[in-house]
């Protein structure tokens, strides 16, 4: 698709529909003179130049890339006109959008009937589910692993609910002998496991888990804000029993945002029972008044929520939907990527796997006999990769002495931490660009 048109037929298209209601005078008090706009507009292009190229293969640092075009045209389409899923009030058309593909979300994860919305990003997701975990274990705490993501220990702060962190296994997946130990104590009401961890991509055992919530009547949340959408590939490139077993969790959270192709804006909480909405019961004296139907805005702790989110993942999804053959084709061509560098890696002197990559993101250090001879060096590859006339784009990630000396015994552990580096490769062009990008990694261990 081209851009540039459907770009233009997004405006035209809305100024067409807005223009039915009749003309009028636009009010002098927001006139902007089209010379001055050229001015502040060349100051914002030039500004923005102060980027990451995140869309190039060349950049392979942190989980972010540009949105699909079919979602910017979605957005942009409905921004026009600004519409609000707080209420059907404010939103019918993107509200009934919403409900859909909160439907077709439910559907990935094999939930039949459920309960969820969009939100604006995953932290608030978690925030949702562990607010509904709180009401249904009050007094109780939740459960996380040493490798989930920081904002829940956050979030539990703010919800006033104790936190306890389960270490991890050698792979950086939640120790199920430590969380049943954890369990045994009854001060646990709520766990929450993560499918893709932020820093890895590792993928806590659901499918193990799911034994001990019947053993001691604990919920089980699943955080898959990051890793959620790899359950299209479940049973093909993935070991299909963690991504079946979502099906059987109380609640999940994805982030279209990360890997739905969407804009920033985007996160999504879905529940397994929809009578947990009773725990968001309010009224609004100034909405909820055009109809009886649901408004999203009774079962979501924000407000006011961009309806142009819920028109931007609706036609991606129309076009690209989350279906192994839709969504599924370059979140696999991701896994390939990872698999592949991480076997180039392998077989270089310079460079060390950290450990095989379960998802799509690759962590790999200069190869070196001490923590604190890679640390350094970690560090420099990442910054001198950014010069130059060929630049990569790389990020590092700290790990623990025990993390490093569980994979690999024979690093000194001669400091506390040591940094080494990670690669997310979340675009799909990444997999043809791998020989180029290790090349360059290579390259960059000798100084
Ligand atoms: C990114 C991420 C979050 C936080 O989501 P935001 O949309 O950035 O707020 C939570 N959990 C996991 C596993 C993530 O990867």
């Amino acid at each position: 698709m081209d851009l540039r048109h459907w770009v233009e037929q997004a405006v035209s298209s809305i100024q067409d529909w807005s223009g039915s209601f009749g003309s009028f005078e636009g009010h002098p008090a927001l006139a902007v003179d089209d010379a001055d706009f050229g001015k502040a507009f060349g100051e914002l292009v030039t500004r923005l130049g102060d980027n990451y190229p995140y869309g190039h293969p060349r950049y392979a640092g942190q989980m972010l890339k540009p949105p699909h075009p079919a979602a910017v045209v979605g957005y942009l389409a409905a921004m026009q006109i600004n519409p609000n899923n707080h209420a059907l009030d404010g939103g019918p058309a993107t509200s009934a959008m919403e409900k859909e593909v909160v439907a077709a979300l439910a559907t990935m994860f094999g939930f039949g009937e459920h309960l969820g919305h969009l939100t604006t990003s995953g932290t608030i997701a978690n925030l949702e589910a562990l607010f509904v975990a709180r009401e249904l274990h009050p007094g109780k705490g939740v459960a996380y692993s040493a490798e989930a993501h920081y904002t829940h220990p956050r979030m539990l702060r703010v919800l006033g609910v104790e936190g306890y962190e389960v270490p991890v296994d050698g792979q950086g997946r939640m120790d199920l002998d430590a969380l049943e130990s954890l369990l045994r104590t009854g001060k646990v009401g709520t766990v929450v496991l993560t499918t893709g961890t932020t820093g890895l991509g590792a993928i806590d055992p659901i499918d193990e888990a799911l034994a001990l919530r019947s053993r001691y009547g604990v919920r089980i949340h699943v955080d898959a804000a990051y890793g959620g959408f790899f359950t299209l590939l479940a049973g093909a490139e993935l070991a299909a029993a963690p991504w079946q077993a979502i099906a059987s969790c109380d609640s999940v959270v994805v982030d279209p945002h990360k890997h739905g192709l969407q804009p920033y804006g985007c996160g999504a909480v879905l529940f397994g029972d929809p009578a947990v909405g009773r725990f968001y019961l309010h009224d609004s004296p100034y909405t909820y008044f055009t109809s009886d139907e649901l408004h999203l805005g009774e079962i979501s702790l924000e407000c006011s929520r961009a309806g142009a989110a819920a028109a931007a993942l609706w036609l991606t999804f129309r076009l690209l939907p989350p279906t192994p053959d839709g969504l599924g084709r370059p979140l696999a061509a991701g896994i390939r990527a990872a698999r592949g560098w991480a076997d180039l890696i392998e077989s270089s002197p310079a460079l060390t796997l950290y450990q095989r990559p379960s998802l799509d993101i690759v962590t790999y250090f200069p190869s070196g006999s001490s923590l604190s001879d890679i640390d350094p060096v970690s560090d420099r590859i990442m910054h001198d990769g950014m010069t130059g006339d060929d630049p990569v784009y790389l990020s590092t990630l700290r790990v623990t002495a025990a993390a490093m000396t569980a994979r690999h015994p024979s690093i000194t552990p001669d400091a506390d931490t040591t940094r080494i580096l990670r690669s997310v490769l979340m675009k799909p062009e990444q997999e043809a660009y791998i020989p180029h990008l290790h090349a360059r990694v290579e390259s960059l261990t000798r100084p």
